[in-house]
C-alpha cells in the first residue's frame, strides 16, 4: 500500500467511527528536538540508562545520581516547541474528531499546542513537590537549585526532598492513567498511536481497549499485527497530511 493510500484508508476509518482516540508517545517530540528512548543511534538509552539514573530507587538511594545525571534530561526537555504533529492533533479536535489524547510525553507540548482532552499519564514538567509535606512548587524551582549545586534539592518549609512531578520508573501510575483507562474502556472504537514503541506498561494495555486500532510510527512495534492499519512514517508530516485530507 502506498503512503498516499494508507492516509487515505485512516481517514476513511476516522469518518466511519466518527473520531478516534490518540496515545502518543516520545516519537511524537522527536521532530521538536527531543530525543526518544529507543530509535536506534540515536536514543537516551543509548547514552545513559533511564532506569539506573532516574527511576524511584535511583532519587531515593542515590539522589545525587539522580539529580547530577538524569535530571539533565527533563531539564533539557523544557525548552522544546510543538512540531506539526501536536499542532495537527489540536486541529483534529477543535473539529471535534479527536476525543481525547493519552501522551506518554512529559514535555507537555500537546497542551502548549492547544489540545484541550489530554491525559498526562506519565506525568509533566510543569510542577515539583516535597515528598515531605507535599508542597507544589514550579518546575523552575528544582532547575534553580540543581543549577546552584543545592543537590539534592530541599523544600523551603520542611526540608525534605524535593522531586519532578512526573512518573519515574517503579512509581505508581497517576489517577489521570486511570480516568483514561475508564473513558477508552466505554468509548473508544478507533486508536491511533502515534510514536511509541509500545513496550512500556502498563500504557502499552491500553491498545486493548480499543477496537480498531491505526499504528504510525518509524520502526515496527509487538502490536503491528493486531492493527487494522500501520503507517512507517514520520508523525508530523503524516498528521499533517491526514488533517488536510479530513478538513
Ligand atoms: P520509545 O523511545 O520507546 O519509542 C519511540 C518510538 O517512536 C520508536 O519506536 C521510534 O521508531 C518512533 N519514532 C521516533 N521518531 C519518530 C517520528 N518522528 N515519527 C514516528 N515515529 C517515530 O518511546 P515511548 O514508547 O514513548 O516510551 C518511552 C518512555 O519514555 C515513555 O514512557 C515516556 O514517558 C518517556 N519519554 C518521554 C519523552 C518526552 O516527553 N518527549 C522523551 C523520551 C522518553
Amino acid at each position: 500500500m502506498t503512503y498516499r493510500e494508507s492516509l487515505e484508508q485512516a481517514a476513511n476509518l476516522i469518518r466511519e467511527h466518527r473520531g478516534f482516540y490518540a496515545l502518543t508517545g516520545a516519537g511524537m517530540s522527536t521532530e521538536s528536538g527531543i530525543p526518544d528512548f529507543r530509535t536506534p543511534g540515536k536514543g537516551i538509552w543509548e547514552k545513559v540508562d533511564p532506569i539506573a539514573t532516574s527511576s524511584v530507587e535511583a532519587l531515593n538511594n542515590n539522589p545525587r545520581l539522580f539529580y547530577e545525571v538524569g535530571f539533565a534530561r527533563f531539564a533539557g526537555i523544557t525548552m522544546a516547541e510543538p512540531n506539526p504533529g501536536h499542532y495537527a492533533l489540536a486541529e483534529l479536535e477543535k473539529f471535534g474528531l479527536l476525543k481525547g489524547l493519552v501522551t506518554q510525553n512529559i514535555d507537555g507540548l500537546h497542551l502548549r499546542a492547544g489540545s484541550k482532552k489530554v491525559w498526562e499519564v506519565h506525568g509533566h514538567l510543569r510542577t515539583a513537590y516535597c515528598l515531605g509535606c507535599k508542597r507544589r512548587f514550579p518546575f523552575e524551582e528544582l532547575v534553580q537549585q540543581v543549577e546552584l549545586k543545592r543537590i539534592p534539592p530541599m523544600c523551603d518549609y520542611c526540608f525534605h526532598m524535593l522531586r519532578p512531578e512526573v512518573t519515574l520508573f517503579g512509581d505508581p501510575m497517576p489517577a489521570t492513567f486511570f480516568e483514561a483507562w475508564e473513558t477508552l474502556e466505554i468509548n473508544c472504537a478507533l486508536m491511533l498511536v502515534a510514536g511509541s514503541s509500545l513496550v512500556v506498561y502498563p500504557v502499552a494495555d491500553l491498545l486493548r481497549l480499543a477496537k480498531k486500532l491505526i499504528i504510525i510510527n518509524l520502526e515496527p512495534t509487538n502490536y503491528d499485527s493486531k492493527a487494522d492499519l500501520v503507517i512507517r512514517a514520520k508523525c508530523g508530516e503524516t498528521l499533517t497530511d491526514l488533517l488536510e485530507l479530513l478538513r
